[in-house]
């Protein structure tokens, strides 16, 4: 069996430097693939080196929406920074919406998220979108700014009826751990609904490990559990479904078997 977690963050300081171990115990439960994803400048730049370091280990790169409400910031690191490790960079990532929480400035968020959107399409890479409370903007943006290397909204936690529009749109629907939950009833309507070929899974670890370990520090190696529970949610076993999985976070990323 071959897992493909699509998002997380090897670099987080909950790891220290237990990077070799979480990537060890990933390959030892069947993690083959995983990206790990950079927040700014500083983080996309240690996302390489990582991904450069580490077998089947690859990156994307860009500028958080929380780091984005400045009328001001510069984004040239990431074509610069792509140009030099096309080997490793998959994606944009990950860029968005973030309207929770204080200091919250709409309209720089949006301006930055289009910038990177256009950036994207101009390096030719996919999209990892992290929206959270701005549903309707993030909708409207991806309606009129086309992503033409496909997107995933990573760790969806919209409704069903936004998941059935991002579907409209092209895009991919990647979950993670909060399907386990007990309250997870609308997450699991959503998983029910995404057809096999827009679904990806991940960890987004080190938070929101899934049950049956809820609560601790959460790694790559843990997105069997994900991805056994919407194997169960599809009626069907965790081979096939991680089979499909990870099938589509290889097109998605564009990443040649023979490469890893
Ligand atoms: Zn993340």
């Amino acid at each position: 069996m071959i897992l493909f977690d699509s998002h997380f963050h090897l670099y987080d300081e909950k790891y220290g430097n237990e990077q070799d171990e979480i990537i060890k115990n990933a390959h030892d439960n069947g993690v083959k693939y995983m990206v790990n994803i950079g927040l700014d400048e500083d983080t996309s730049k240690t996302v390489i080196e990582q991904a450069n370091k580490y077998e089947g280990l690859y990156c994307a790169i860009g500028m958080y929406p929380e780091y984005c409400n400045d009328d001001e910031i510069d984004l040239t690191y990431i074509e610069r920074l792509y140009n030099d490790n096309k080997n490793v960079v998959v994606a944009l990532g990950e860029i968005g919406l973030d309207y929770h929480g204080e200091d919250v400035n709409k309209e720089n968020q949006k301006k930055h998220f289009i910038e990177q959107i256009e950036i994207a399409n101009k390096l030719e890479l996919p999209i990892c979108i992290h929206n959270r409370d701005a549903d309707m903007d993030m909708l409207e943006i991806l309606k009129i700014h086309k992503v033409n290397n496909g997107f995933v909204m990573h760790c969806f936690s919209s409704s069903l009826e936004i998941a059935k529009e991002i579907i409209k749109l092209g895009g991919y629907i990647s979950i993670a751990g909060p399907v386990t939950f007990k309250n997870a009833r609308g997450l699991i309507d959503v998983a029910k609904y995404v057809p096999l070929e827009k679904i990806l899974v991940e960890t987004d670890a080190p938070y929101l490990c899934p049950e049956p370990l809820r609560g601790r520090r959460n790694e790559p190696a843990n997105v069997r559990f994900t991805a056994q529970k919407i194997a169960d949610i599809k009626e069907m076993s965790l081979e096939e479904f991680s089979q499909i999985t990870t099938k589509n976070a290889l097109e998605f990323y564009k990443i040649k078997k023979d490469e890893a």
